[in-house]
């Protein structure tokens, strides 16, 4: 699937996904576009690793949440604002890493 350009979205986000260990193993790329109501993604799972793509998931509000279609785990797009902060506290952890 190719990623549509940012002015023809009305939602646009990029994030890395954790597994149960805390780890980032994936990554997710959900857009909307404008006048569509279906978002698509772009996923590659952080607990099965399986790439996968979807272009008429419906989602209601926030914080957006959808089964991975091969493992039925749950993926969640949680808030930017928290992700961030889970991410210092990684980095914090795991300071001498570069991640
Ligand atoms: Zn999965």
């Amino acid at each position: 699937m190719e990623f549509p350009k940012l002015d023809q979205t009305s939602y646009f986000t990029k994030r890395t996904l954790d597994n149960r260990d805390g780890k980032t193993t994936g990554e997710i790329v959900l857009w909307r576009l404008k006048d569509e109501k279906e978002f698509k993604y772009v996923l590659d799972c952080p607990f099965c690793k399986k790439h996968s793509e979807y272009n008429n998931l419906v989602l209601e509000k926030k914080p957006y949440k959808f089964k991975c279609p091969n493992c039925q785990k749950t993926i969640r797009i949680g808030k930017l604002k928290d992700s961030i902060k889970k991410r210092r506290k990684i980095e914090t952890k795991n300071y001498s890493k570069n991640i």
